[in-house]
């Protein structure tokens, strides 16, 4: 190497050292949410926020990503573009033992838990033209089922097998992301969609607020046996009054968890779920559906993964472990 290279490398590397040393430190997180009227997108937003209030200290800036749902975040979070996302712990199981969905690409042992956040009822919005007054009222009928990686599209075809269902079982099984189907519902392209999310949420406020449609009751003895029978199914509720519903509404479900990788690094998870749980009552405000959050259900209820070393070190600095 002759000298001129060796002084232009050294001027390089000077230079770098001087105008950057905080932006070579800084660490990008993205987590990985669902669309944009959900619960999931407001809730990696939530959690960047805090995050991002302390980022001159630890370097860590945070982004949520709006995106197809949970199969997508944790197989992305797999092939290491992702570094969090939200899952729903029926997912979150599944991935991490290599079943269901999951058999074919295997085990996903690296998989970690963070925290679980809101419960995700399974929830079925029909338009009141549709005649669907019970679940059993679906069959024959235009239903959205979820995008391909959605956990909702996921469970649809769980609950589908249980019913003894096929897909021709409906007069037609669209495919739409959960963004596009309060239009659909408001102008009779569908007579109803399916989906799990946290109440309440802005899509299913605008749907019942806007067109004349009903949230619909998702029971029957297919639904006790699956309660039954999975440890990641719960009976739950959608309580009268949340919406237009004058009763409480009676479904199951599962619940939305916080999910990451063994190889983001311990220090990273660490400073996220500090940044949560040492503003937990600015974090529950952040959106209606964190009302009823409590830490101790957090970092206990619907993780099937093990915890990230990085979250323990936190819960346990804190007692909780
Ligand atoms: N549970 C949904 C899914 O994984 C997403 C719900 C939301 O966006 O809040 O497909």
């Amino acid at each position: 190497m002759n000298r001129t290279i060796l002084t232009a490398v050294g001027a390089a590397v000077g230079a770098v050292m001087l105008v950057a040393p905080s932006q070579a430190q800084q660490k990008f997180v993205s987590i990985g949410t669902g669309g944009v009227t959900g619960v999931y997108y407001p809730t990696g937003g939530a959690i960047c926020r805090l995050v991002n209030k302390n980022r001159k200290e630890h370097g860590i800036r945070c982004s949520a990503e709006s995106t197809g749902g949970s199969i997508y975040n944790i197989n992305t979070i797999r092939s290491g573009e992702l570094e969090f996302g939200v899952a729903q712990s029926d997912w979150q199981y599944h991935a991490y033992h290599g079943t269901s969905k999951f058999k074919d690409a295997g085990k996903f042992e690296k998989l970690r838990a963070v925290f679980s956040v809101h419960p995700e009822p399974v929830t079925v919005i029909a338009h009141d033209d549709s005649g669907v007054k019970t679940l059993a009222d679906v069959k024959g009928k235009r239903l959205n089922i979820g995008n391909p990686g959605s956990g909702t599209r996921g469970t649809w075809e769980v609950l589908e097998a249980a019913l003894g269902w096929t897909r021709g079982d409906l007069k037609l099984a669209s495919e739409m992301k959960s963004a596009e189907t309060g239009q659909a519902i408001c102008d009779g392209k569908i007579d109803a969609y399916f989906w799990l999310v946290g109440h309440p949420s802005a899509l299913t406020q605008e749907s019942l607020a806007t067109c004349a449609s009903h949230l619909v009751h998702v029971t029957g003895p297919e639904i006790d046996k699956l309660v039954a029978d999975k440890s990641y199914y719960r009976k739950a509720t959608i309580p009268a009054g949340m919406y237009n519903n004058k009763e409480d509404i009676n479904t199951f479900g599962v619940g939305a968890t916080f999910v990451t990788s063994a190889d983001v690094p311990d220090e990273v998870v660490y400073v996220v779920v500090k940044a949560v749980f040492e503003n937990f009552d600015a974090f529950r405000k952040l959106h209606p559906a964190f009302a009823h959050l409590s830490e101790k259900e957090m970092i206990s209820d619907g993780l099937s993964a093990p915890l990230h070393p990085g979250a323990l070190k936190y819960y346990k600095e804190k007692g909780w472990k």
